[in-house]
């Protein structure tokens, strides 16, 4: 009878015991009592003595147990906005309202300058510190400088630039989950942490017109490794776009991989990439693409130089070997920060991820008179030709690392075409998952009561909870009623 818990109910296929009549009347109490419950029965007959579970079972009962698993793992942690809104985004106003009804978690807010007095004070370990320096000389290759010759920091400043965006790192990951050995050197609140599962990074402008950028730590807390080897990725959003990184933790929880945060940044069709490079594109991108580009928090795993049976991947960490590690790292090249955008410096990870990856784009919009409501593109990474990729990028900034999409269309509505997919992105980031993970974030919105807007996931994966039915045929009619009739999760 606890709401909070999300439900779901197997009813066995059988015909010596009336698994589908238990089934059927424990449903019909649950929508009675207002419980939302999924239904998982099979759709063959097995027999009594048959242990097995079948298929379309396994495939129900994970994707229930994943996004359960995702609901409870929130449930009481926290989002860390260190700053506040950046550039006017307004992903980045924090809505404690949203986080704690739909998502039962608490916001912490913390002012940048909370990084400066740690660096300042020498509120980090100095043994982890060193290590981390060393490491980041042998695994992190400094790209030319392409500011202009006068804009350019000395060897000097760059090398002090190096040493602060490493604390940066160090701090900004302390002050998610805390740190034991503060405590030992004396800094007991500070060890402590703020219990974040997510947490988002300002940067811009305040802090980056002044100081060193947060793109070095973003890019590698986002990432599976670091100095101390292979784990974790953490959720680190850039420009504390917090809705962007619900996003990448939901992303994240569903699959144990890291994300990829972007900005959605724009359409190329096959005329404009003709006029501007003389070429066409055959294959994936054929029919045009879209540019996903941010500096900052796009994790190295992103560079799809890891694999899975052969091909291109993102994995859990526990899937990763030193190798692949190595290999992301030598894909990336970190150069000095554009002055364009960051006066303060810093340096940004690039990278091209390799195409043929299967990746869900998603994106939460707080959209007022509806609430929060979810869109999500599965498709794939695209790899071009060497000569176009450097004309279109060069063209945005060659410092960032690139994605090349191409969803899936359908040839309707949103998913027409891929300039449809493009028009009716709700905000100007996104945030993309390796795999096609449409159906799983279906699943996870249906427990958390946030109504998904755009998706192009076949209707016959899509798993609700069985009083979804009740509220008419046409699924995403359903989807709204139902939301807005039971409301959020922990109002
Ligand atoms: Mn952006």
């Amino acid at each position: 009878m606890n709401p909070y818990t999300p439900k779901a109910i197997w009813g066995f296929n059988g015909t010596e015991r009336p698994g589908a009549v238990y089934l059927a009347a424990a449903l019909a109490g649950h929508n009675q009592k207002g419980l939302p419950a999924f239904s998982i029965y099979g759709r063959d007959v097995q027999d009594s003595s048959d242990t097995s579970i079948p298929a379309d079972v396994k495939e129900k009962l994970l994707r229930f147990t994943k996004a359960g698993l995702a609901v409870a793992t929130m449930r009481g942690k926290s989002y860390l906005a260190i700053g506040s809104v950046s550039m006017g985004i307004a992903g980045s106003i924090v809505d404690a309202d949203f986080f704690q009804e739909y998502l039962g978690m608490r916001n912490e807010y913390a002012d940048m300058s909370e990084i400066a007095r740690r660096v300042n004070e020498g509120i980090y370990d100095p043994v982890e510190f060193k290590k981390a320096m060393a490491w980041t000389k042998a695994n992190c290759k400094e790209g030319k400088d392409y500011n202009q010759a006068d804009k350019q920091f000395s060897r000097a400043r760059k090398d002090e630039i190096w040493e602060y965006v490493v604390k940066m790192t160090l701090i900004i990951r302390d002050m998610m989950i805390g740190n034991p050995r503060l405590a030992e050197l004396g800094f007991g609140e500070e060890a402590l942490g703020h219990n974040a599962i997510a947490s988002g990074f300002q940067g811009q402008r305040q802090w980056n017109d002044h100081m060193p950028n947060g793109d070095f730590a973003e890019a590698l807390l986002n990432s599976s490794f670091d100095w101390n080897g292979i784990r974790q990725a953490f959720m680190v959003a850039t420009e504390n776009d917090c809705l962007n990184g619900v996003s990448m933790l939901f992303g994240h929880l569903l699959t144990d991989t890291p994300q990829v945060f972007a900005d959605v940044r724009s359409y190329w069709s096959p005329d404009a990439i003709k006029r501007v490079t003389g070429k066409s594109l055959s294959g994936l991108a054929a029919n045009g693409m879209i540019h996903l580009i941010n500096s900052g928090s796009a994790s190295l795993d992103g560079s799809g130089e890891m694999t899975k049976n052969g091909v291109p991947a993102m994995k859990p960490y526990w899937e990763i070997s030193e190798e692949e590690a190595k290999k992301c790292l030598g894909a990336t090249t970190w150069y000095p920060a554009s002055q364009g955008y960051f006066r303060g410096g810093g340096y940004s990870s690039n990278f091209l991820t390799k195409g043929n990856m299967p990746i869900t784009l998603s994106r939460l919009n707080l959209v007022k008179g509806v609430g929060p409501v979810l869109q999500l593109a599965e498709g794939w990474t695209a790899e071009i030709p060497a000569d176009v990729h450097k004309i279109l990028d060069e063209r945005t900034d060659r410092t960032w690392p690139t994605t090349w999409f191409v969803p899936r269309v359908t040839g309707k509505g949103a998913f027409t075409d891929v300039y449809s997919v493009m028009y009716n992105w709700g905000a100007n980031h996104g945030a993309f998952s390796f795999g096609h993970i449409g159906a799983d974030l279906i699943t996870l919105a249906s427990m958390l009561r946030i109504p998904v807007c755009m998706h192009n996931v076949p209707e016959d994966k899509i798993f609700r909870p069985s009083s979804w039915n009740a509220f008419g045929m046409d699924k995403e009619g359903s989807d709204y009623r139902a939301c807005q009739a039971y409301g959020a999760l922990y109002r």
